[in-house]
C-alpha cells in the first residue's frame, strides 16, 4: 500500500569550520578559510540538575571513598558530610586523588544524561563502541519515517562552492529517492537502506564519570575525528556548567599520561605534551648518564630494573 510522505526540502549543515588543517583528516587543504561556526550539534544535560549535582556528586564520590578508607559506616560518613563536617576543599582532594590512584570505581557512583541532537551517523557510529558505563537510545531508522531528513556537510567540502554543490545534489537525489520508496510503500526499514553516512541522528546517552574522562582522554584529542571532538567539548561545556571541578577531569589522554602516544603525532605537530618518543629518549639518555656516573664494582645495584623503555612506552611495564 503506498504511503503518503510529504516531500519537503532539506537543508545540508555545514560541519566543524576552522579547524587547522591537520585536524581535519590526512587532507591537506590549501587555502582553508575559518567561518563563523555553523554545526548543528545540540548538547543538554537532562539530568541531574545542577542543584542535584551541587549538592549531592562530590558528598556521594567521597562517602564512597571514605567507605573504602574508614571504619565508619557509610550512612555515618554520608550523614557528617551532608551536616556540613566536612569541607568542601577536603572532599575535592580525596576525589582527586582517587581518580589520579587510579581507583576508578569511586567516581562511577556519579552519572549523568544527555540530549544529543543534529550529529552524523558516522558520529554515533563511533560513539557507540563504547561499551563500559554508558547506555545509549538513538532514533530508529526503522520506526521512523523522515519527512525532513537533515545532513551535515563537512567544512573540507562546504568551503568549495563547487564541491558543496556537487555534495548536496548527491545526497538530494539520494534522499528524494527515500521519499519515492516510502510512497511506493517500501517499509522505512529497507528503505533507509540508501541513507548516507551525513544523515545526522539523535540520542540519550547516559554515561558515568569514570567512563566519561575515558571517552573524553580519547575523543577530545586533536587527532580525533572533528565532528566528536566537537561533541565531547559541549558535553564538557555542560558538565562545566554545573560543576567546574567535576568536568575539570576531563582532559585529553595526554594530559593525564603526560606524554602523547599518537603514531600520527610522532613529528608533535600537536603540541599539548611531547610525543612518548621524545620522553623515552630523554628518559635512554638520562639513564645511560647514571649507569656512566654509577661507580663500578659487586656492591652497586643493578641499573636496569629489568623494564625496557620500550615496553614502558607500550604501556607494559610488566617485567
Ligand atoms: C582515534 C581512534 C581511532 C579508531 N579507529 C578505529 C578503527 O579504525 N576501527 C574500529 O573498529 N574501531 C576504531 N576505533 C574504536 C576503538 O577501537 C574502540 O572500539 C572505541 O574507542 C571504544 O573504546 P574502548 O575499547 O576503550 O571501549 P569502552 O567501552 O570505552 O571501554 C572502556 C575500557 O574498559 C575496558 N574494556 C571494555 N570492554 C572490554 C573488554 N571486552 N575486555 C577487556 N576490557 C574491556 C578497556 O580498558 C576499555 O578501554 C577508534 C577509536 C579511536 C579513539
Amino acid at each position: 500500500m503506498a504511503q503518503q510522505v510529504e516531500k519537503v526540502s532539506r537543508t545540508g549543515t555545514l560541519g566543524e569550520p576552522g579547524l587547522p588543517v591537520q585536524d581535519r583528516g590526512n587532507q591537506q587543504v590549501s587555502g582553508f578559510k575559518a567561518r563563523p561556526e555553523t554545526s548543528s550539534i545540540q548538547v543538554q544535560m537532562l539530568f541531574p540538575t545542577p542543584e542535584i549535582v551541587q549538592q549531592y556528586y562530590v558528598p556521594l564520590a567521597y562517602t564512597a571513598a571514605r567507605t573504602c578508607y574508614s571504619e565508619k559506616l557509610p550512612q555515618a560518613i554520608w550523614d557528617d558530610v551532608m551536616a556540613g563536617k566536612v569541607a568542601e576543599e577536603k572532599m575535592r582532594k580525596l576525589l582527586g586523588s582517587v581518580i589520579e590512584s587510579g581507583h576508578g570505581t569511586v567516581i562511577e557512583h556519579i552519572s549523568f544524561t544527555f540530549a544529543i541532537s543534529g550529529v552524523s551517523r558516522s558520529l554515533t557510529h563511533q560513539l557507540v563502541r563504547h561499551r563500559m558505563g554508558v547506555s545509549f537510545d538513538q532514533q530508529s531508522q526503522r520506526y521512523v519515517k523522515y519527512r525532513e531528513p537533515q545532513y551535515t556537510v563537512p567544512a573540507s567540502v562546504g568551503d568549495d562552492e563547487e564541491l558543496l554543490s556537487r555534495f548536496s545534489d548527491a545526497m538530494e537525489d539520494n534522499l528524494e529517492l527515500y521519499s519515492d520508496l516510502l510512497q511506493e510503500g517500501v517499509p522505512a526499514e529497507d528503505a533507509r537502506f540508501l541513507f548516507p553516512n551525513g544523515l545526522q541522528t539523535n540520542l540519550v546517552m547516559t554515561v558515568n564519570l569514570r567512563q566519561l574522562i575515558h571517552m573524553s582522554g580519547l575523543r577530545l584529542c586533536t587527532m580525533a575525528q572533528w565532528e566528536i571532538r566537537k561533541l565531547f567539548a559541549l558535553i564538557k561545556a555542560e558538565v562545566r556548567r554545573v560543576s567546574p571541578f567535576l568536568s575539570s577531569f576531563l582532559v585529553i589522554k595526554c594530559v593525564s599520561l603526560g606524554y602523547c602516544d599518537e603514531t600520527r603525532n610522532e613529528d608533535e605537530h600537536c603540541k599539548v605534551r611531547p610525543h612518548k618518543n621524545t620522553v623515552f629518549a630523554v628518559f635512554d639518555a638520562h639513564r645511560k648518564t647514571q649507569r656512566t656516573a654509577r661507580p663500578q664494582g659487586p656492591t652497586s645495584a643493578p641499573a636496569d630494573p629489568g623494564v625496557a623503555p620500550a615496553q614502558l612506552a607500550a604501556g607494559n611495564s610488566s617485567p
